[in-house]
């Protein structure tokens, strides 16, 4: 790159591609008085800066989505404050303008379009300007550093799949590294998530460090989740990701005091991603390079995966928040002109490239692609062959032996390198292969126990192993789970004095937003949720426990580097005489099995699990069982005496009829438990769910031996394969998201006794 430097000035350029002009800048013998600027940082001195602030003040006053104000604060630049429109949109965003305005919300940089005058002014690496944009650069003088750009290749490479193209371009690159070429002068584009398993996966078999930035947002880490929820910090136990989320905290200080200030913390939180840590030498993936030229050097090596249609150029739709009708009244660049300055840029941009690679593949394992139509502009020949290398690495030539053999056996095709990799590679592993769990090395290290992991650990020893341990599980938001967060928060809020429905289910939707669809969808089910919770209030007129705790968490000790933590949806209480008589409730929006024949195996232990946890904590003063109930909050029903009558409580009660009244007095004639009556002879009937004080003594001692052969468990890393079958049906596999990675045969299945008394709910 030719770059001629010029005194007293000021450069506009993106933030990557400052730090390689500074990289030149300190090769250059002569010194200048140069300035680097954002095109983005300009726009806050030469128009104005919002202040963090400004959020919160429109939370407040307008009751709007955090993420709708967010988009129309970014818009504030492009509105004509001199201009009468006559969309809603733009009035609205110009009237936010003033508002913010008159309430000291912008910052005004005064006096910094004279300085600028003073100086000699250059932009480079924005492809994509806007009118406004220009009209601003053009009223300071601005200098467009022209690219000089034609394409130095001849060929793209072709493949079917997209493990073929990351393979080819995994040998393409070792081939370059034997030839003394640093992994640090190597770089990959193109490449969005869809990419990041299989590049892992085989670079890693190739021995290729690779640099990903993480994607990973705060609050997918369960910490973080566990932080939210109650903002103890103790929750985080990695120093930095502390240190981040203080960070956090302390610059909304500000908010401290507002309602609207967990939303702002999470929404802080999804917009910080975690740091992975840079290795000393190591490919890297720079998506910008292919939109900001000159970021890959004359000496350095690009290689573009992923040339496919609609994905290189990029391509813009009518689909943001100012529609391309919108944008042509206030003079924006509509989706189509977006188009065509993305492919005119990506074009110019890849002329700057001096040693490139391109690639498109057919197929990944979600879908097809098609090659880009730009492509075929540049007119280049097409390979489409991938010549496998077998002298860069053993763990790949084992895994193209099973795939040869795979082929072979399964599809009686014989590969063209068959011959050669079963005569002089070892594929003796692909007929001795055994599935079995043969142990590992693992320091202990600090944990924690809660129901549901009791749960995966006694349904399947490996299952707990790749969910907690390896972490594999990834946790995706659907709309059931967000129904659920919803019901929680109302329910939870429906004890608060001065409570208002309303208030509370806009506060929970903020927190959980749905879609358009979702919205539609959820319109019924708002109607059911104040008909629970109305009920609820109802029902616990009749009950003697007053007093509330909604989401309690409860954390005791069970070894010195092992806590079991259980998170009650609600508690019901009433301290009197020297007792406190208490009741668990759990919501649930699912299913949920209520078995309590097989808890010193460690299954099902959910509620009776809380009630270890209020015994064995400080919780209460001498805690006196009551009941522990399900709650099922979405049961279908034919009419509202039904749906009423599905709301009762399912769960155990006490078998002391004294303190049984305490929960219900009208427990005799019409419990809110289900199942719950009274014989003639005012005797329970068979059919209560009760429990004496000796059953309840049983459960603890039964949740103790449970406890103790997890841990067991865990400390032994004894992560067996071992699946649970209770009257022949497979309870651990059904939904089991590793199914494809265990290789479960009938041989590994563990069968528990049948046992009398089991109710499914
Ligand atoms: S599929 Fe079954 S055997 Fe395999 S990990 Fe899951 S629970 Fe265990």
């Amino acid at each position: 790159m030719n770059f001629k430097f010029t005194d007293n000035s000021i450069y506009i350029v993106p933030n990557s591609l400052k730090l390689k002009l500074l990289d030149l800048l300190s090769k250059d013998r002569n010194i200048y008085n140069i300035t680097f600027i954002s095109l983005e940082e300009l726009e806050k001195h030469y128009f104005f800066d919002i202040k963090e602030e400004a959020l919160l003040y429109l939370l407040d006053k307008t009751n709007e989505n955090i993420d709708v104000l967010k988009l129309m604060l970014k818009k504030l630049y492009k509105i004509d404050i001199t201009k009468e429109y006559r969309e809603t949109k733009l009035n609205n965003l110009k009237n936010l303008y003033f508002d913010l305005k008159d309430n000291n919300y912008l910052i005004f940089d005064k006096g910094y379009s004279d300085y600028l005058l003073t100086k000699n002014i250059f932009i480079l690496g924005y492809g994509m300007l806007e009118p406004y944009q220009k009209d601003m650069l053009d009223s300071i003088n601005t200098n467009y550093i022209e690219i000089t750009s034609s394409i130095s290749i001849d060929t793209v490479y072709k493949y079917h799949s997209m493990k073929d193209e990351i393979i080819s371009t995994a040998l393409k690159i070792r081939e370059l590294n034997t030839k003394g070429i640093s992994y640090n002068k190597i770089f990959l584009a193109g490449v969005d998530n869809s990419y990041n398993f299989l590049l892992k996966t085989i670079f890693s078999m190739f021995d290729i460090p690779l640099y990903l930035k993480s994607t990973n947002k705060l609050t997918s880490i369960i910490s973080v989740k566990e932080y939210l929820k109650d903002k103890d910090i103790n929750h985080i136990k990695d120093n930095s990701l502390k240190a981040k989320i203080t960070k956090i905290n302390d610059d909304l200080t500000y908010a401290k005091d507002s309602k609207y200030y967990d939303i702002l913390l999470k929404e802080k939180l999804e917009n910080t991603t975690l740091d992975n840590n840079e290795l000393i030498e190591s490919v890297k993936v720079l998506n910008e390079s292919l939109e900001i030229p000159y970021l890959v050097s004359d000496d350095e090596y690009l290689f573009v995966l992923g040339f496919n249609q609609n994905y290189l150029p990029k391509i813009y739709k009518d689909e943001e928040y100012l529609s391309d009708n919108l944008k042509r009244t206030c003079n924006l660049n509509t989706s189509t002109i977006k188009n065509k300055l993305s492919k005119d840029n990506l074009i110019k941009v890849l002329g700057t490239i001096e040693n490139l690679t391109i690639s498109y593949k057919l197929t990944s394992l979600t879908g097809e692609y098609a090659k880009s139509s730009l492509l075929n502009e540049f007119n280049l020949k097409e390979v489409d062959n991938l010549h496998y290398n077998y002298n860069y690495s053993k763990d790949f030539n084992n895994y193209r032996v099973s795939n040869v053999l795979d082929t072979y056996y399964k599809y009686h095709e014989k590969d063209k390198d068959f011959d050669f990799l079963t005569t002089n590679i070892d594929s003796s592993k692909y007929s001795s292969f055994d599935h079995k769990f043969k142990g590992i090395n693992r320091p202990i290290t600090p944990y924690s126990l809660s129901y549901s992991s009791i749960d995966d650990l006694a349904k399947c020893p490996f299952k707990y192993y790749l969910k907690y341990i390896l972490k594999l599980d990834s946790f995706e938001e659907s709309f059931s789970t967000k129904i659920g967060n919803i019901f929680h928060s109302v329910l939870k809020d429906s004890y608060n004095n001065n409570f208002s429905f309303e208030e509370s289910l806009n506060k929970a939707l903020k927190d959980n937003t749905l879609d358009s669809r979702e919205t539609v969808l959820f319109k019924r089910l708002e109607k059911e949720l104040k008909i629970i919770v109305d009920y609820n209030k109802e029902i616990e007129k009749r009950s003697f426990l007053t007093e509330f705790y909604g989401e309690k968490r409860l954390e005791i000790p069970l070894s010195n580097h092992a806590t079991l933590k259980g998170f009650i949806d609600k508690i019901l209480f009433k301290p009197f005489h020297d007792k406190t008589f208490y009741a668990v409730f759990d919501y649930k929006t699912g299913s949920a099995t209520l078995n309590l024949d097989y808890l010193s195996e460690g299954l099902y232990l959910q509620l009776p699990l809380y009630i270890y946890l209020i015994n064995k904590s400080n919780l209460f003063n001498n805690p006196t069982f009551v009941g522990f109930f399900y709650q099922y909050l979405l049961q279908n029903y034919k009419d509202s005496e039904e749906q009423l009558k599905n709301l009762k409580l399912v769960g155990y009660t006490t078998d002391d009829k004294i303190v049984l009244s305490y929960l219900d007095e009208d427990y005799e004639t019409d419990s809110f438990v289900k199942g719950l009556s009274i014989k003639k002879d005012g005797e329970l009937s068979s059919r209560s769910k009760v429990l004496s004080d000796s059953e309840v003594e049983d459960i603890m001692n039964s949740i103790h031996k449970a406890l103790d052969k997890s841990l067991k468990i865990i400390d032994n890393n004894d992560f067996a394969i071992a699946p649970k079958i209770i009257n022949n049906k497979n309870i651990s596999c059904e939904f089991c998201p590793f199914k494809e990675v265990c290789f479960v045969s009938a041989s590994d299945y563990v069968y528990l006794d049948k046992k009398e008394g089991e109710s499914n709910a």
